[in-house]
């Protein structure tokens, strides 16, 4: 990672620990919301009791999709983290199944149609400057679908798993990636 890179990622985690995260102001009628101890945590609460804020992370869903050796991999075109890679993976919908938004996000990002085959594993993710996330990633077979970058990727393409793209976009894609490679090393 180049010394710029860091410096940044450094400061988008900061940004996701500090002030922005939270409301200033009650989401239903207004008023100026006040840090109070909750649970042994810090909340905000508006003062006419119809709302608190707990900040908790939001679930993102994602698939390991592969072709033979090859894994499928997308290049972000938009901010945060343009320009870098990760699996393809996206917010969950408020009416969707995890294993739903897998296969909605994977089509949406790379025009190929998957099923869920199994759950590889969950990450917590507290670099993304938006949200902290829950990383959920199956691992998903082709079933149709044409491979094609979506309106929100740069690419969409397939990556030998001994040459995947280095540049990647989010901790917890990192880290999953590495606990994916470090399997099928001692599947062999
Ligand atoms: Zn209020």
């Amino acid at each position: 990672m180049s010394a710029a890179r860091k410096k940044l990622s450094e400061k988008l985690a900061h940004w996701a620990e500090d002030e922005s995260a939270w409301y200033r102001f009650c989401p239903r009628c207004g008023s100026q919301l006040l840090p109070v101890e909750l649970d042994g945590r810090e909340r905000r609460v508006c003062p006419k009791a119809d709302f608190v804020q707990y900040r908790n992370p939001v679930p993102a869903v994602g698939a390991f999709v592969r072709k033979d050796a090859r894994l499928l991999m997308v290049l972000r075109k938009f901010p945060p983290r343009a320009g870098l890679w990760t699996l393809p993976a996206g917010f969950m919908e408020y009416d969707e199944a995890p294993e739903e938004t897998a296969v909605r996000e994977v089509k949406e990002e790379t025009g190929l149609d998957t099923a869920v085959q199994k759950l590889f594993s969950v990450y917590r993710a507290g670099d993304d400057p938006r949200t902290r996330v829950v990383l959920i990633l199956y691992e998903a077979e082709i079933v149709g679908g044409r491979l094609k970058p979506g309106d929100d990727a740069l690419k969409a393409e397939f990556y030998p798993l001994d040459n995947l793209p280095e540049e990647i976009a989010f901790s917890a894609h990192r880290r999953a990636l590495s606990d994916y490679l470090a399997r099928e090393k001692r599947k062999k």
